[in-house]
């Protein structure tokens, strides 16, 4: 396969388009068979329910190019049963797990020259989504859907090198507490954007933001969870019926307790302890681990020992170990890797 022409190294993250995407649809009860296209616009009525309503959900994932030369998926099955919960509570009825995996599996194989080459550091970053296709006007779910999964090559997430970021502690609310947060919705990234919007202006890379009924506990950011590490080297991931479950964090406290023998908690996290910690960083496909440095609260300020140059030892093995794995360079778990060709 010979790959596109493209400056993979220098690509950066925004939508470039590749020549195929799957598309099902649901009518009358059924989703159809499926099929690639090179069509890339959707075409719905103005009264969509994703239009009036914002019933969509959506995932991410990534392909990537090993060491081997093969191209494989991280886990796609988990991002299946991820949509799979979404779809249904937000109403929508859910695609076939199986023939998600499948469709990435397509689509991905018909987009191979877009896949970056092994050491770019770029990835074929893989989208699936769906909405509510048909005209709704009353507040009620649609009756026909559109299950769609385009690819996009993104480029290295840290660009000459990683550098840990600033965070700030939130004054907006991301998930109501018996909300949504635990799916991924589109609607909680629309609410989010004020509040990103917000922090990037007052020079803050991302929000942390804490339990809307009592501000003592972290949640999370707009899109990653976090992960601390302890003065004793324990790894500590925030719990919360209100926090999506991210596959890159659950993948790295499996690396932290099976390949590193750390020990790892998975528990409530008030805000009082943060200062107590050792390293943070923040969890999710994109960046895989996004160290922090510092977190603003309200003209307090709090600085990990890790301090602002690099990644703190623990966060930078655990780095080490999950991209390994996905690229090929280390045995991964059973199951974990998805080979597409
Ligand atoms: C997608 C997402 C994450 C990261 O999940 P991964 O499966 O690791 O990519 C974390 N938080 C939110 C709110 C998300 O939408």
């Amino acid at each position: 396969m010979e790959k596109a022409r493209i400056d993979w190294e220098n690509i950066g993250f925004g939508y470039i388009k590749t020549p195929y995407r799957f598309v099902s649809d649901y009518k009358n009860g059924a989703w159809d068979e499926g099929k690639l296209t090179e069509d890339d616009k959707v075409v719905i009525t103005e009264c969509a329910g994703v239009l009036q309503y914002a019933q969509t959900c959506f995932e991410g994932l990534k392909a990537y190019t090993t060491q081997h030369g093969n191209i494989v998926c991280f886990r796609p099955d988990l991002n299946a049963e991820r949509m799979h919960d979404s779809a249904l509570r937000l109403e929508m009825p859910p695609f076939p797990q199986d023939k998600f995996v499948q469709a990435v599996r397509e689509v991905v194989k018909a987009n191979a020259a877009y896949v970056p080459p092994y050491g770019s550091g770029a990835t074929l970053y893989i989208r699936p989504y769906m909405f509510g296709s048909d005209a709704v006007i009353g507040v009620k779910p649609a009756n026909e859907y559109q299950f769609r999964i385009f690819t996009t090559p993104v480029g290295p997430y840290f660009k000459g090198g990683v550098k840990p970021i600033v965070i700030k502690v939130s004054d907006f609310d991301r998930a109501a507490p018996h909300g949504t947060g635990h799916i991924k919705a589109g609607l909680n990234y629309a609410m989010s954007l004020h509040a990103i919007v917000t922090a990037h202006k007052e020079g803050f890379a991302e929000n942390m933001y804490l339990d809307p009924a009592t501000r003592t506990k972290v949640e999370e950011t707009g899109g990653a969870n976090f992960l601390f590490v302890t003065k004793d080297g324990t790894v500590v991931t925030p719990k919360s019926d209100s926090i999506l479950p991210s596959i890159t964090r659950r993948s790295l406290c499996y690396v932290a307790e099976h390949y590193l023998g750390m020990k790892v908690e998975h528990r409530e996290v008030l805000f009082s302890e943060v200062k107590d910690f050792a390293e943070c960083g923040l969890c999710g496909t994109a960046a895989v681990i996004s160290p922090v440095g510092k977190i603003y609260d309200h003209g307090k300020e709090i600085c990990f020992p890790s301090g602002m140059e690099k990644m703190g030892p623990v966060i930078q093995k655990l780095y080490d170990t999950l991209t390994g794995i996905q690229m090929g360079r280390i045995e991964a778990p059973k199951g974990w890797i998805e080979v597409i060709e």
